[in-house]
């Protein structure tokens, strides 16, 4: 374990998109499903839909919250279908990262807290994480759950308010250098940026990062373990 002796961890809280699984499922159904589905619906070539859709998508932009609810965007494009089936026709593409449930069950045995802080809408963390769900105590889903599309300080201060635990004793790890990093940090929380790639860590700077920063950033979920 690479905590120091004066930090008493009690909770584990991951990300999803880029840090439990990839963002395969999710680009399937946002960026091949529905242009898929409107091109059909109206005549068009597969290319001319996807540019249609992702310019709606733009419009809306991320920082509304129905860009994150696929109920809204199948309703808006007319789409006759769910959720549940779009989601059905991209299962293979859910990808839980090899070295996840290895992780999971170090630190669950160990005792720990395991929950799930994500931006993500709940359908989505649900149906990716499904088959790894029973480690989980918690999920938070910033979207569904509080109604923010970001997961701000006040975000994680909730979620120990939620779970009665000081944020000290908290150990956030995710892909986002604001959202997993810098704003749980910002409370106290100890977090870890993941950087699967190894580039900045390779580089051993980045305008994100100085020397103080390097030793909570990781490449690979079994760092911390
Ligand atoms: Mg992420």
């Amino acid at each position: 374990m690479r905590f120091s002796a004066d930090i008493e961890v009690e909770v584990f809280s991951f990300d999803v998109d880029g840090t439990l699984v990839s963002k395969r499922f999710t680009d399937a159904v946002w960026l091949r499903g529905i242009p898929e589905l409107y091109a059909k619906k109206e005549g068009l070539s597969f290319d001319d839909a996807r540019r249609i859709v992702k310019s709606e998508y733009e419009k809306v932009g991320e920082e509304n919250i129905n860009w994150y609810k696929i109920d809204y965007w199948l309703r808006k494009f007319g789409l006759e279908t769910t959720a549940e089936e779009l989601f059905m026709r991209y299962r293979n593409e859910v990808h839980i990262y090899e070295e996840v449930e290895h992780v999971l069950s170090v630190l669950k045995e160990a005792g720990y807290e395991l929950i799930i802080s994500s931006n993500a809408a709940r359908e989505f963390i649900d149906f990716q994480i499904a088959p790894i769900k029973g480690f989980f105590s918690h999920i938070f889903s910033a979207t569904s759950d509080f109604g923010e599309v970001k997961k701000s300080n006040s975000f994680y201060t909730r979620v120990c308010r939620i779970l009665d635990v000081r944020p000290q004793n908290v150990v956030h790890i995710g892909d986002h250098w604001v959202f997993d990093f810098l704003n749980p940090r910002a409370i106290g929380i100890n977090a870890y940026f993941l950087d699967r790639s190894g580039y900045k860590i390779k580089r051993g700077q980045n305008k994100n990062t100085n020397d103080a920063w390097q030793a909570y950033i990781i490449s690979n979920l079994a760092d911390i373990i």
